[in-house]
């Protein structure tokens, strides 16, 4: 990863816009850039790009739909925006988050009128989100949203290069990109460009790099994008561009290592409980799935298992992640709570007292210790599921400062000339620590971060 000051420089090709990675951001900002007139180039390493957008459930929030409406879900952007700040404790760029949250029914809407990207409401409320918001297509997932976004480029006629491992940004002497250099096998290719749009997602599979900005979290696993180097920010540190919200970062509290596979979370709101070998439950599992990751760490073995019943089984049957789940046969289910502990190696009578409890809040609607609500529909009742998993780092939410229209910042707060970011390259909505993470902060900077990102650079090429 280098940036090269070569005014001169030479290219095989030229893009007016190149956008650095093919995931969510890269896709949507391309898709934008194209749709306002601009000549697009994506490049992404993967020979069969997928990006962590892939690896997701798909779900983006957005307030103020005509799904909500169709509803009768009276949202607004200030709720959204109020939520994120909620979640962040008030330190998530305001200007950001404004400008996300008051874009993001817009997005969806050109996605669905424009491109036939249909989205639905999901059903319930996410954890931290005051009101239904999250939307999704029919499968929820994030796979599908991707190849739809790839389907668009293709009718819009994208130029998109796979295998295209992006290593040198070239600049002149006022820091303007004028293009990018990239392996192809043993090759080397370059092409022209008037902006650069980097969508290259951000640091978390790269342990020295979170070893150095996030030592709290270097203990947990990594269970996202092998594509998450941290170019973006090798870049951007070079170009000496301002890096914030460095500390945030996305984890997860329930996923299944070896298959890099988080279990829903909507498990949880539904009435699953997590408990640790001992068979007691350690944390309010409704606090949102990104903190509990290092509750689970802490846990003997730093495994926990999660624990329902048929009704969430069934619920969970909707979303692909949990089909994958009971397809590769890690999920137990017994008619009793002890033959479900002994399938697991969960302390016996540590189990049967947790769930006895558990539903003896759940009857009276009653809360516990942790804080966590109960209902009486959510009782516990046999047969019994249970599940082993552990904590891991999905991803980071800080990377490279920008302003609202996703124009990468000098550390003095000017704009680079014609560089941009968006997704996991460029500072989230999730603030500066852990626990700031609102369920869709990831894929609302990416899609929606994305669009702005595109807007800005068809309007701003030479
Ligand atoms: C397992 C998992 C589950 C998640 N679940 C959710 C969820 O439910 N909701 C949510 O909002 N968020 C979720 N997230 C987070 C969300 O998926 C990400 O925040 C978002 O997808 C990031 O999009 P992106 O386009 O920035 O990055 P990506 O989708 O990762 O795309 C970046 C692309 O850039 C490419 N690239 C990197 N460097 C280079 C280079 N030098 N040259 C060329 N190409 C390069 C990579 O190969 C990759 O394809 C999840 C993440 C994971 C890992």
């Amino acid at each position: 990863m280098a940036i090269v000051h070569d005014a001169s420089a030479r290219f095989d090709t030229t893009a007016s816009v190149v956008v650095i990675g093919a995931g969510g951001a890269g896709a949507t900002a391309a898709l934008a850039a194209r749709s306002a007139g601009a000549d697009v180039l994506v490049l992404d390493r993967d020979a069969a790009p997928s990006g962590a957008t892939a690896c997701s459930s798909g779900m983006v929030p957005a307030a103020g739909t005509a799904e909500q409406t169709a509803r009768g879900i009276a949202d607004s952007p200030q709720r959204f925006a109020d939520d994120i700040q909620t979640k962040a404790n008030g330190s998530a760029y305001a200007p950001l988050v404004k400008a996300l949250t008051e874009a993001s029914a817009t997005v969806l809407e050109w996605l669905t009128k424009q491109y036939g990207i249909r989205f639905e409401l999901v059903e319930g409320v996410a954890p931290g989100h005051s009101l239904s918001r999250m939307h999704a297509l029919a499968d929820r997932g994030g796979a599908t949203l991707l190849s739809s976004l790839y389907s668009a480029l293709g009718t819009q006629g994208v130029r998109m290069e796979s295998s295209a491992d992006v290593t040198d940004l070239i600049v002149d002497d006022s820091q303007r990109v004028i293009g990018v250099r990239y392996k192809r096998g043993s090759k080397s290719e370059s092409v022209a460009c008037s902006t650069l749009i980097l969508a290259c997602n951000g640091f978390a599979g790269n342990r020295s790099l979170v070893a150095k900005y996030l030592p709290d979290v270097r203990a947990l696993p990594f269970a996202g994008h092998d594509g998450s180097q941290g170019d973006a920010i090798a870049w951007g540190t070079d170009l000496d561009a301002q890096l914030a919200d460095i500390d945030g970062f996305l984890a997860h509290g329930a996923v299944i290592l070896a298959q890099r596979l988080p279990l829903p979370w909507s498990l949880m709101t539904e009435g699953a409980v997590q408990v640790n070998r001992d068979g007691e439950r350690f944390v309010n599992e409704h606090e949102g799935y990104s903190e509990s990751a290092l509750f689970v760490l802490a846990q003997p073995g730093a495994t926990a298992f999660m624990i329902y019943d048929e009704r969430v089984h069934e619920i969970g049957l909707t979303m692909p992640n949990y089909a994958t789940a009971v397809t590769s046969g890690v999920i137990k289910r017994e008619s009793v709570l002890r033959d479900l502990a002994d399938q697991l190696g969960i302390n016996r009578d540590g189990l049967e007292g947790t769930i006895a409890l558990v539903n003896a809040l759940a009857f009276e609607d009653a809360a516990d210790d942790f804080g966590r609500e109960f209902r009486a529909t959510q009782m516990l009742l046999g047969p019994y599921y249970g599940v082993p998993v552990t904590g891991a780092l999905l991803g980071t939410e800080g990377g490279l400062a920008t302003d609202a229209t996703g124009r990468v910042l000098r550390k003095n707060g000017s704009p680079f000339p014609n560089l941009l970011a968006a997704g996991g390259a460029a500072r989230g909505v999730s603030g500066d620590a852990a626990g700031g993470y609102l369920e869709g902060n990831g894929l609302l900077t990416a899609i929606v971060g994305g669009y702005i990102a595109g807007n800005t650079a068809a309007a701003t090429q030479t």
